[in-house]
C-alpha cells in the first residue's frame, strides 16, 4: 500500500518542479506557435526579401510581402488555438487556449488591412490608376484576389462581433455561428495566396509548410471538433434526470461507450443533446461526478433557453459529448494542501474534485457559499463526502454586503477571514468556482494574500 507523499508523487506529482514543468510546457507550446511566424520570415530575408530595393514600389513589396507572411501564420495560430488540439488544451485548459486566441484577433485584422492598403497603393502605383480604381481593377481584374476581399469583409463581421459590447447583445449561438465565417474566410484567401503570393511561388516548399499549415488545421478542427466527439458518444444515452435544490437538475449519462471516455475530476465537456429542438446547441458543463462512478454525471442550473429545458428531458435522449477539457483538475496541482471555494453551481466541478482528489484527513478545505444553505445544490452529498475523505467542510451561507465574497457583515477584511476559516490557505493550491464576478472578488481577495498565481486555479462558467 502507498503512502500518501508516494501515491501523489506517482499519480499527480506534486512540488515546485511540477509548477516549472507546467511553465516549462506552455512556454515551449508559445515557442512552437512562434516559430511559425519566425521561420517563414527568417526564410524571407535569406531568400533576399530585403535585397536591392531601390523605390518606393521596391518598398512597399517587401513590406507588403512581410505583413502577408506575418498575418496568415498569427491566423493559424489563431484557429490552432481554439481547433480543441488534445496538447493545447492539455498544456494550455480551455481557458487559457481561448485567451490567447483573442488576444491574437484584432492583431490579425490590422495586419491584413495593412496587407490590403498596401497592395492597392502598390498596384495603384505601378498601373498609374488612383487607389479606388486600383481597388476595383484588382477585385474585378482577378477572381482570387475578388475572393480574398470577400474573406476580409467576413473577418472584420467576425472582429466586430467579437467585441465584448457588441457581443453581449447576441445569444451564444448566433455568435458562434457568425464566428464560424471565419473558416469560410481563411478558404476564401487560399487562392490569392498561391496565384500571386511571390514568397509562396519562388519558395515551393514554403508554399509547401503553409499548405501543410492549412491541412492540419481544418483536419484538427474537422476531427476535434466534430468527428470525435461523434465516435466516442456513439450510444451514450441520458440515463436519468434527477431535480436538485436551488433549482438545478442532474443529469445521469451512460452508455456502452463511457468508458472509453476517460475524464479527470474537475474537468469539463461540451454537451449536445439531440432532440428535434437541441441538437444544434453545445454547452458546456462540469462533470459533477468522479471518475470511477459508474454514469457520467452533470448538474445544471436553469439559467437560460437551453438549461431551462434541462428538467423535461426524457431518458433514453441521445446525447453527444465532446471533451473532456480544462485544466481544473489535479493536473495543474502542484501543493499536498488543497483549498477549494465554490459558489453556486460552481459546486459541480468541486464536488467531483473533493471526492477524488488524493489527500489524507485534513489535507484538502471545501468552502460552499450559498444563499440559503436549505436550498443549496448537492450539499448533503458534499457533506457525507467530507464526512468520510475528512475534509474540512465550512458552508458560507448568509447575505453579502459591502461588495464582499463572504456572507454577513464582519469587520475583519475579506483575506483575514479567509485565513481564519483555512489557516492553510498560503500552502494550498486553491480551486475557486463560481459566478464571474464573485471569483473576480476572491481572485482580489488572494491577490490581497500574495499567493502565487500558479497556485490559483480559476474555472469560469462564461463564454
Ligand atoms: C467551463 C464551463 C463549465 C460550466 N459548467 C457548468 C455546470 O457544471 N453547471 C451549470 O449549470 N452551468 C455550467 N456552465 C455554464 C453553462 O454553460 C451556461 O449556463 C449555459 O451554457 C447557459 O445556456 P442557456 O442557453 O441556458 O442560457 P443563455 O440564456 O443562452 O445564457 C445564460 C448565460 O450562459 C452563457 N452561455 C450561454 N451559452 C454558453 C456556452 N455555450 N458556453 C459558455 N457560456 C454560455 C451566456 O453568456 C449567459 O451568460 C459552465 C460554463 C463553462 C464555460
Amino acid at each position: 500500500m502507498l503512502g500518501i507523499v508516494e501515491a501523489m508523487e506517482e499519480q499527480i506529482r506534486i512540488g515546485s518542479r511540477k509548477g516549472l514543468e507546467l511553465e516549462r510546457e506552455r512556454d515551449a507550446l508559445d515557442l512552437v506557435f512562434w516559430a511559425f511566424v519566425f521561420l517563414p520570415i527568417l526564410l524571407f530575408v535569406l531568400e533576399g526579401g530585403l535585397v536591392g530595393i531601390s523605390s518606393m514600389t521596391d518598398i512597399l513589396s517587401s513590406a507588403n510581402r512581410a505583413i502577408a507572411l506575418i498575418a496568415t501564420s498569427l491566423l493559424m495560430i489563431h484557429l490552432l488555438l481554439v481547433a480543441r488540439i488534445g496538447w493545447v488544451e492539455k498544456v494550455l485548459g480551455l481557458d487559457g487556449a481561448t485567451a490567447r486566441h483573442k488576444r491574437l484577433g484584432k492583431p490579425i485584422v490590422y495586419l491584413f488591412f495593412a496587407h490590403l492598403v498596401i497592395s492597392v497603393t502598390h498596384y495603384s502605383l505601378v498601373s498609374g490608376s488612383n487607389i479606388v480604381s486600383g481597388l476595383v481593377d484588382l477585385n474585378l481584374n482577378y477572381w482570387q484576389i475578388g475572393l480574398a476581399t470577400i474573406g476580409f469583409v467576413l473577418m472584420i463581421v467576425v472582429a466586430y462581433t467579437s467585441a465584448i459590447s457588441v457581443r453581449k447583445r447576441f445569444s451564444y449561438e448566433i455568435w458562434y455561428f457568425i464566428h464560424l465565417a471565419s473558416y469560410v474566410a481563411v478558404l476564401l484567401a487560399i487562392p490569392h495566396q498561391f496565384a500571386f503570393g511571390t514568397d509562396f511561388l519562388a519558395q515551393p516548399w514554403l508554399a509547401t509548410f503553409y499548405l501543410g499549415l492549412y491541412l492540419f488545421v481544418f483536419a484538427s478542427v474537422i476531427w476535434f471538433k466534430l468527428a470525435l466527439p461523434i465516435v466516442q458518444s456513439r450510444g451514450l444515452r441520458i440515463q436519468k434526470i434527477v431535480p436538485d435544490l436551488n433549482n438545478t437538475t442532474s443529469v445521469y449519462i451512460d452508455g456502452p461507450g463511457l468508458k472509453g471516455i476517460p475524464y479527470e475530476a474537475g474537468q469539463f465537456f461540451m454537451l449536445r443533446v439531440l432532440t428535434p429542438k437541441l441538437w444544434h446547441q453545445s454547452h458546456p458543463f462540469s462533470v459533477s461526478s468522479s471518475p470511477g462512478e459508474q454514469s457520467l454525471r452533470f448538474t445544471i442550473g436553469s439559467r437560460g433557453d437551453f438549461t431551462s429545458v434541462i428538467p423535461n428531458l426524457k431518458p433514453g435522449t441521445r446525447v453527444i459529448i465532446e471533451g473532456p477539457y480544462g485544466i481544473f483538475s489535479q493536473k495543474t496541482r502542484t501543493k499536498r494542501k488543497m483549498l477549494m471555494i465554490a459558489a453556486g453551481i460552481g459546486v459541480a466541478p468541486v464536488r467531483s474534485l473533493a471526492r477524488s482528489v488524493i489527500s489524507e484527513p485534513g489535507d484538502v478545505t471545501v468552502l460552499y457559499r450559498v444563499n440559503d444553505k436549505n436550498d443549496a445544490a448537492l450539499l448533503e452529498e458534499l457533506r457525507d463526502i467530507c464526512d468520510q475523505r475528512q475534509h474540512n467542510l465550512v458552508v458560507l451561507d448568509g447575505e453579502r454586503f459591502n461588495q464582499s465574497w463572504l456572507p454577513g457583515l464582519s469587520e475583519l477584511p475579506d483575506h483575514s477571514r479567509l485565513l481564519e476559516l483555512a489557516p492553510h490557505a498560503l500552502e494550498s493550491d486553491i480551486y475557486v468556482c463560481g459566478p464571474a464576478v464573485w471569483s473576480k472578488s476572491v481572485e482580489q481577495t488572494l491577490k490581497k494574500l500574495n499567493v502565487n498565481k500558479n497556485q490559483i486555479h480559476l474555472e469560469e462558467f462564461a463564454w
